[in-house]
């Protein structure tokens, strides 16, 4: 209908990009918005692409923030995201984004976008679950199904630049590599990549078990068939001996961190 509102969740992420290009192309301008939640520790050239998105999408673009980082979530709640439970992404993105959503959106005339691919489509149930009681669509899991090396490729195509990440191979633009729900084979990537931002997850890692007194860690490992801790120092030791590598090869332009 001519009033219905339609919300892409702007990620940063090159799927909700062509999320919001196929709901204008939909739907028009109008009555979209991007509506994206700061984490405050995300890559400079997230904020280039927001930017240059909004303008080339022509629509408002909406920020909400809790205020806090990642780790400063995971010391007031006295407990250290990880794969598995990584409630900063519930304190810095869902519930900024809700909030926002409750005060200016009507649900009965408001669809959310979020740009997930058909490549994540195992991701659905939750991301529907978490948005309970809205309207939820996926407009990137609809065809012409694309991979996220189209989306780039026709991100470019456009004259828009690509965000960094992208560029040097992580999977997801977001939390400027730091991401705590993410393997190995992407905190080995940030430790060649930014050694700045490892060390200081490393840094806020190590904090972290001394003024709790915790054995825990973002990652994991299974030795023996026993799960058990594996802090990013002792990952980076490792890298530093030549017994754990870097995965792909980065590329000669990247920045100092
Ligand atoms: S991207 Fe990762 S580290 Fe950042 S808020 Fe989300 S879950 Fe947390």
């Amino acid at each position: 209908m001519a009033d219905d509102k339609h919300v892409i969740q702007m990620s940063g992420g090159i799927g909700s990009f062509w999320a919001a290009k196929r709901v204008i192309a939909q739907h028009g301008t109008a009555n979209v918005l991007l509506l994206f939640a700061d984490t405050r520790v995300e890559d400079p050239t997230l904020y280039d692409f927001l930017t240059a998105a909004r303008v080339h999408l022509d629509v408002e673009l909406v920020v909400v923030k809790d205020g806090r980082t990642p780790f400063e979530v995971f010391f007031d709640e006295h407990f250290l995201g990880n794969s598995r439970l990584a409630p900063c992404s519930k304190r810095l993105k869902q519930i900024p984004c809700r909030s926002w959503l409750e005060a200016n959106c009507d649900p009965a005339t408001t669809t959310v976008y979020v740009g997930i691919d058909a490549e994540e489509q195992r991701r659905l149930p939750g991301v529907v679950h978490g948005w309970d009681g809205w309207q939820v669509e996926f407009p990137m899991c609809d065809e012409p199904y694309w991979t996220k090396d189209d989306m780039l490729d026709e991100c470019r195509k456009l004259g828009i630049t690509v965000p960094l990440l992208y560029e040097i191979g992580y999977p997801h633009n977001n939390c400027s590599g730091l991401c705590v729900r993410a393997g190995q084979r992407q905190w080995l990537l940030t430790l060649q990549a930014f050694p700045d931002r490892y060390a200081y997850a490393e840094a806020e890692e190590q904090r972290f078990r001394e003024e709790f007194g915790k054995d825990v860690s973002i990652l994991r490992e299974t030795v023996k068939g026993e799960r058990r801790p594996l802090t990013l120092a002792e990952l980076r030791r490792r890298f530093e001996a030549g017994t754990v590598r870097v995965p792909v090869p980065v590329p000669a332009f990247i920045p100092a961190a």
